[in-house]
């Protein structure tokens, strides 16, 4: 049996100090005083004094891959840059350099705390791959569009890698991932909703994510975007929606009422759109709510701990309420709420819960006082803070260090 010790233990039920999780398998096996470690047959001890110990982050929506065009049209609006920017790059794409990529982005959400990733993009058996061999944990879906000229997003190389993909240590789960409302024609919709009733799959998929979507939608079908994804029935699936920028009043209400999970990505629409969308007033209303942090194009880092933090601030601006969101409905969106989108027992560090677990360093000045530690988490924390994470109970980045692979350092060439 593994142990981490931790002078604190924090999930979104609240802070437990002088603590020892035990693990057992994927699993935390039991959560005690550690002073009592010495009861249990325990061959493995990680961590120690100084030590945060949270539930590893979801982050709820990534293009890992697209790390590569980091730095490429900042400062654009969203439309613009997708079709005179990113559109024509990732037309030139191949497998190797997916693979290549994705590993980076992969890698670099790792270390500032992911433990698990949902993907949503081309080539996504590669990007599978790079998943595996780092030993994230990750749900991928291959972009699915049918009317836009994008022929790596064909239908039907969404629908093979979902029916094909395997895995047996149940680490990366095929998803099906139409593009977005305004890319994707409604038989292909429905045909996706089909396949996701029969199989209980996961649906991803981007909504009203610019000014531009919402119009064509309006304009193709004479509704609104998720107007129009209730009436295919969409909504009723296990559906994980993005962004959600521009939702009217009704919208909002629709949204919240369903089952569908909504991703706020804020630093990348705040970014894109300047804009950032009714996230609070669907919180309200009891909607479900993750955190994700899009890609390294529109973020720029893949860092749920700074993500946690833009989510509190620019909600706060948003609504001109500093009260709301808290530091822990922030914690929750990054952990048990993108762990219940996707279905995982994970989020919080109980028995019987996923072993997905990030130790954090809290020997640094901004630490200090060591009083509140949520609040220090979501407003003082960085990533770089992160000292181990763990994946199924297993170790996998160590300082700086991808345990399950040096392929990243070839990689890099360091
Ligand atoms: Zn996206």
């Amino acid at each position: 049996m593994k142990a981490i010790i931790a002078d604190y233990v924090l999930d979104v039920n609240g802070l437990k100090k002088d603590v020892a999780v035990l693990i057992e398998g994927d699993k935390i096996f039991n959560v005690i005083s550690s002073k009592n470690i010495g009861e249990f047959d325990v061959d493995e001890v990680y961590g120690g004094k100084g030590y945060l110990l949270i539930p590893g982050l979801v982050n709820a929506h990534t293009h890992v891959a697209m790390n590569k065009f980091r730095g490429f049209g900042d400062d654009m609006p969203l439309d613009k840059w997708l079709n005179d920017v990113i559109w024509p790059m990732e037309k030139e794409w191949t497998e190797e350099e997916i693979y290549k990529w994705a590993l980076i982005g992969i890698a670099e959400a790792i270390a500032n705390g992911s433990t698990t990733i949902n993907d949503h993009y081309f080539f996504a058996w590669q990007i599978a791959k790079a998943a595996k061999k780092l030993g994230v944990r990750a749900f991928i879906g291959q972009t699915m569009m049918n009317l836009v000229d994008m022929p790596i997003a064909e239908p039907e190389l969404g629908f093979k890698f979902f029916e094909k993909w395997e895995d047996k240590d149940n680490l990366i789960t095929a998803t099906l991932a139409p593009h977005a409302t305004d890319t994707v024609s409604k038989d292909l919709l429905i045909e996706t909703k089909e396949l996701a009733e029969e199989t209980g799959a996961l649906i991803h998929m981007h909504v009203s994510q610019s000014k531009e979507e919402v119009l064509r939608v309006k304009e193709r079908e004479g509704l609104s975007p998720v107007e129009y994804l209730k009436t295919t029935g969409v909504l009723k699936t296990n559906f994980i929606g993005v962004h959600g920028v521009y939702l009217s009043k009704e919208e909002v209400k629709l949204y919240a009422k369903s089952n569908a999970t909504l991703v706020h990505c804020p630093v990348s629409l705040a970014k894109l759109e300047g804009y950032v969308g009714p996230i609070l007033d669907i919180w309200k209303l009891g909607g479900k709510i993750a955190l994700g942090n899009d890609c390294a194009v529109s973020n720029n880092s893949m860092d749920m701990i700074q993500e946690m933090k833009f989510a509190a601030i620019l909600n706060k601006v948003k609504n001109n309420n500093p009260v709301m969101p808290t530091a822990k409905d922030v914690f929750y969106w990054a952990t048990l709420g993108g762990a219940k989108a996707l279905n995982l027992k994970a989020g919080l560090i109980e028995s019987g819960y996923l072993a997905d677990l990030v130790l954090i360093n809290t020997k640094k000045l901004h630490f200090l006082p060591k009083e509140n530690m949520l609040s220090h988490l979501v407003y003082s924390a960085k990533g770089s803070d992160v000292e181990k994470v763990f994946v199924g109970g297993e170790l996998i980045y160590d300082n700086g260090r991808f345990l399950k692979t040096d392929e990243l350092r070839k990689t890099l060439d360091i």
